[in-house]
């Protein structure tokens, strides 16, 4: 058994040497360490190793967990599905939100962060694969997504999210991150994000990093390479 320190050692390690691969400066990919159904006592194993972006699933799970554990320069995604009645929640606590995929959700985190005077940071979550069951736009509805939030000055879009489908082989999942890549190329070109220079790609968790990296992942997800197995879903 490996510790969680070792394991954040050793994924740094092969995110660097992936990025120096690919001709990326290795500082522009942020580790979000996936905390979800992992217990407080593992994340502050990570917090004390260095590690300082956890990313959450589930609302109340993750506002238990700030509340209990709110250390310095901890930063918390939230990388599950939201539904618009919980925008609330997730803008006093969520620092950046992975999944926006509707405008109702959009509009529902833009009023509550004015109320807050908060500018919150969004990455539409893009369904690259169009699978039925996974959440987020399709490729053909992103346009639109990202088009309507230009009226909405509490969000501000930072970027795009996938989450590919399921491959036992890594190389099969390269398309769907390229594919994203192409997608923000073409919206950062359009001047549609907040920062067109440097737009946030998130993909890549623990089984296929490497591999988004090389395609131009800026925000890598990763759970069991750090955490080990989760407990099963509550
Ligand atoms: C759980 C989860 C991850 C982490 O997956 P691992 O395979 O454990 O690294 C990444 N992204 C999302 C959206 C998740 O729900």
């Amino acid at each position: 058994m490996t510790t969680i320190k070792e394991n954040l050692e050793n994924i740094r390690i092969r995110a660097q040497k992936a990025a120096i691969n690919a001709g990326r400066d290795p500082l522009s990919i942020r580790l979000v360490a996936v905390s979800k159904r992992i217990d407080i006592s593992a994340i502050k194993e990570a917090y004390n190793a260095g590690q300082t972006i956890f990313g959450e699933s589930y609302l109340q799970e993750a506002k238990d967990k700030i509340e209990t554990f709110r250390p310095a320069g901890a930063e918390w995604h939230f990388i599950g599905h939201i539904q618009s009645n919980k925008a609330k929640d997730i803008v006093s606590c969520i620092d950046m939100v992975h999944t926006l995929d509707s405008l109702k959700l959009a509009k529902a985190l833009n009023r509550y962060a004015a109320e807050k005077g908060k500018k919150l940071a969004v990455l539409i979550q893009v369904n690259v694969g169009e699978e039925l069951q996974k959440s987020g736009v399709l490729p053909r509805q992103a346009d639109e997504l990202v088009c309507s939030l230009q009226q909405l000055s509490n969000l501000k879009l930072s970027g795009l999210m996938t989450m590919p489908p399921y491959k036992s082989n890594q190389e099969e999942v390269r398309p769907y991150f390229h594919a994203l890549r192409e997608m923000a190329e073409k919206f950062a070109s359009q001047g549609y994000f907040h920062n067109n220079e440097q737009y946030e790609l998130s993909m890549g968790m623990s089984g296929d990093f490497e591999v988004a990296i090389e395609e131009g992942a800026t925000l890598i997800r990763i759970g069991t390479a750090i955490f080990g197995n989760r407990s099963p879903r509550p």
